[in-house]
């Protein structure tokens, strides 16, 4: 009975940081983090972790996706020049810069609820964290130079002399 009663506290408590919890289930989880020492270090332990994650999107993310954008268009302009598509990549580069910073406050609730609920370390969570950021733009970018060895590839085969032209 003890036990469900732990558990039930964990549960909650991990409810409560992502999602939020009802008045009552935050009455009982209050009321047994008074009176229950372990869950309450647990509860104090898990509190000074997501804080301290917390402190990391407004560092990290904002300077990475700035750098990973200039990237990204910097190569679709390249690209664009002896493409055709540079409206689609234009759409690319702009869908993947949108998911980034849509994505990335849900994404990072996600993480801090993970890392609250399994101990994960805080440097694992970071890393997981910066990799769903680059990754659309990654992708972003391979699709860029995809296009663009494509359009070179046809102008290599329908004007050999192309090639001479300076870009
Ligand atoms: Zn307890």
């Amino acid at each position: 009975m003890n036990e469900n009663f732990h558990q039930r506290a964990q549960r909650l408590l991990a409810e409560s940081l992502v999602e939020g919890i009802a008045a009552p289930d935050q009455a009982w989880l209050g009321q047994h983090l008074r009176e229950c020492p372990d869950c309450a270090r647990e509860a104090a332990a898990t509190q000074e972790l997501l804080q301290a994650l917390r402190g990391v999107p407004v560092a990290v993310p904002r300077d990475l996706v700035a750098r990973t954008q200039l990237r990204v268009r910097l190569r679709a302009q390249e690209a664009s020049e002896s493409s055709r598509s540079g409206l689609l990549l234009w759409v690319i580069t702009a869908a993947s810069w949108l998911l980034g910073v849509l994505s990335a406050p849900l994404v990072w609730r996600g993480f801090a609820w993970f890392g609250g609920q399994f101990g994960v370390p805080r440097l694992a969570l970071e890393m997981g964290f910066v990799l769903w950021w680059t990754v659309p733009a990654l992708l972003a970018a391979a699709a860029v130079l995809y296009q663009r060895g494509v359009a070179q590839g046809f102008a290599g085969q329908r004007l050999p002399r192309e090639s001479k032209t300076p870009h």
